[in-house]
């Protein structure tokens, strides 16, 4: 995407990142930071997130915000919770990534194993949507809310082998649309991101064998997901977005 956004395109946004510790989601908070977003830092490892943090506060800018919870640990009550201890500190959310996400395995669905299919709903669909829930008031206190999904390829045309983890993205495709329509008079808009082939530990465990060096990197998708998180996106809503458009799923070549 060629995208050039202004500076300051994020001063005075206050925006929650999940799986803010590594990957895609370390690299989107890093930039909403630069770019002068408040951000708040949520994922599992407290030391990993520290160290994000700490990186933002060099930057300068903004502070960041932590908040250490595990996904598989979301019920609605405990989402609930940190929405509500949210509420105390900040008055408004106008951004929330849900970018955390796990892979499970890459085995035919009649071999997966029942476990590892509840986990990747779990964290891929039910905590983003008890989250969802949970947050969805301090979205509506902004006078421009923006809530992005992450996706996939997998999650628009299924492929053998990525079982639970196609099935959740398809799941999250249809809650961004759902939601999308619930809201589509008011000025939270919802869309979702497919990042495409990324160099992450998680490409890096679904493609063992790749070049991750034909990768595009995290910091190369960050125009679009500056463009969904300040005012330039504004009147979009409902949509699957593509970090790189053009790209043909599957292995490097
Ligand atoms: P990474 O595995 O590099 O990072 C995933 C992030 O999610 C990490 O911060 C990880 O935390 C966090 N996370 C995982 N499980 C939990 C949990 N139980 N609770 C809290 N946080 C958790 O993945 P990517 O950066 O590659 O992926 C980011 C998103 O992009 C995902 O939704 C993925 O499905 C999607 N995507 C990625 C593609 C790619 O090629 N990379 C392609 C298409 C979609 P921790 O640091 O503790 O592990």
């Amino acid at each position: 995407m060629h995208y050039q956004p202004k500076s300051d395109l994020l001063n005075h946004r206050i925006i929650l990142v999940t799986g803010a510790s590594d990957g895609i989601g370390r690299e989107a908070a890093l930039t909403y930071a630069r770019y002068g977003a408040e951000v708040i830092l949520m994922g599992r490892n407290a030391d990993k997130l520290q160290q994000v943090a700490q990186a933002i506060n060099q930057l300068n800018q903004c502070p960041a915000h932590t908040v250490v919870f595990d996904l598989a640990d979301a019920t609605p009550e405990r989402c609930h919770q940190i929405g509500e201890q949210l509420a105390q500190q900040f008055p408004r959310l106008d951004g929330v990534l849900h970018n955390a996400g796990i892979l499970g395995e890459i085995v035919p669905l009649a071999e997966l194993d029942p476990q590892i299919w509840q986990e990747v709903m779990n964290i891929n669909l039910d905590a983003t949507f008890f989250l969802t829930q949970a947050l969805l008031p301090l979205l509506l206190k902004s006078d421009a809310g923006s809530l992005v999904f992450t996706t996939s390829s997998v999650g628009r045309t299924g492929r053998a082998g990525w079982g639970a983890y196609a099935v959740s993205k398809f799941a999250t495709e249809g809650m961004m649309q759902v939601l999308a329509d619930e809201y589509k008079t008011h000025s939270l808009r919802v869309n979702c991101i497919n990042p495409g082939g990324t160099r992450t530990k998680m490409r890096a465990s679904a493609f063992p064998q790749e070049d991750a060096n034909k990768l595009k990197t995290p910091a190369d998708l960050m125009p679009l997901y500056l463009y969904l998180m300040g005012d330039d996106s504004r009147r979009k809503t409902g949509i699957s977005f593509d970090a790189q458009p053009g790209r043909k799923p599957g292995a490097a070549e």
